[in-house]
């Protein structure tokens, strides 16, 4: 059982203190949080209606709630506002809507450089782009690994982007934390328990998918396992779940995105690209998630699909991504969300002149 202690807007910096402090003494662990007008504290161990009752005696404490949830830091009786992080300078979550994208796959410098080039050009403000591919055959195209996080690196200095890639072996943590700047936990590592923990450990973005068979439940003890190791930069995504539909390769839950909003106060992004599996429902996707709400999606891309090593039949072609990026625009407007654009918000899709 787990509680969180609700401080009064009036509490002072010592009276937070000693709650901390107290709690501590209980022998539970203390999370502190801080949000627009107040102090929040968790508190995690086991707990006894006395300690409840001793700590809102305590000077500045409003009120101390027990979390029901199985997920604690994750929920948004932790922490009621919406997180926006701050990843070199662009702010993903509350009412920011930003687009990730670039290759399934880093194949080659060039193709990184010139998919780059054009998914920045039609505003997408974060690159994607995978070194370490979790294939289904061990005999397809796995990555290339170390090369192909240099080449990320690169064209992320160069486009002014920060990037995202899938790390995942705990192993591999240090080095991808060294190259690319949000970490991304894939479908199949959503249970890789000892990787999440690692990627916790770090001070950079993780960006966990949805299983492919998880409840929303388990994506947000996922997302807790990070949490608990004190990273609290987590975004979540909802990439499509099996089911017994076989026109697409996943079927994206719309619905996801409402409820995980509604239970937890971290940003929620939708993959169109690998629920769809089909590059012509990938916009459909892309905006059903944008009107549900979602902060953002990760879309493929790529400017010559037929020959590309990784999830060619999905990637979005450069004209349609093009569209696309307007569609979202005008969309996130219609639903209360500003969509970043060039790694800023509020400028009209016509891009300023190159470098601006
Ligand atoms: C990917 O983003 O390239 C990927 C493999 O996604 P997922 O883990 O959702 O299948
Ligand atoms: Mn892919």
């Amino acid at each position: 059982m787990d509680i969180i202690v609700v401080m009064k807007s009036s509490a002072s910096d010592d009276d937070v203190k000693r709650v901390t402090d107290r709690i501590v003494e209980l022998g539970l662990v203390p999370y502190p949080s801080r949000s627009e007008f107040r102090s929040i504290i968790g508190a995690i161990g086991e707990k006894t209606p006395q300690i409840q009752q001793q700590l809102e005696q305590l000077p500045g404490v409003e009120h101390v709630t027990a979390i029901t949830e199985p997920y604690k830091l994750a929920s948004r009786a932790f922490h009621e506002s919406d997180t926006i992080l701050d990843i070199k300078g662009i702010r993903v979550g509350g009412p920011h809507v930003n687009i990730i994208a670039g290759p399934c796959a880093i194949e080659s410098r060039d193709i990184l450089f010139e998919v780059g080039r054009l998914v920045k050009d039609a505003g997408a403000s974060i690159l994607r782009g995978g070194a370490f591919k979790p294939r289904t055959s061990p005999y397809s195209f796995q990555g290339l690994g170390l090369e192909g996080l240099k080449i990320l690196k690169d064209a992320g200095e160069e486009l002014n982007m920060p990037t995202i890639t899938e790390v995942t072996d705990p192993r591999d943590v240090e080095t991808v934390w060294q190259y690319a700047d949000i970490f991304q936990v894939g479908a199949r590592n959503m249970y890789n328990f000892n990787l999440l923990m690692e990627v916790g450990k770090s001070d950079k973005p993780v960006f966990i998918k949805r299983g492919l068979a998880a409840s929303i439940a388990e994506l947000l003890m996922s997302a807790e396992y990070v949490l608990s190791q004190g990273n609290h930069r987590v975004i979540l995504c909802e990439r499509g779940i099996r089911t017994f539909a076989e026109e697409v390769r996943f079927t994206l839950d719309v619905s996801a995105v409402p409820v995980l909003q509604e239970r937890s106060h971290l940003p929620v992004f939708v993959d169109p690209s690998h629920a769809a599996g089909k590059r012509d429902l990938v916009p459909s996707l892309a905006l059903a998630g944008i009107a549900a709400g979602a902060h953002g999606a990760i879309v493929e891309v790529h400017s010559c699909p037929e020959r590309a090593l990784c999830d060619g039949p999905q990637a979005v072609l450069p004209d349609n991504f093009r569209r696309l990026m307007e569609q979202i625009k005008l969309l996130s407007e219609l639903v209360g969300h500003r969509l970043t654009l060039w790694g800023r918000e509020d400028v009209c899709l016509q891009r300023p002149a190159v470098g601006g």
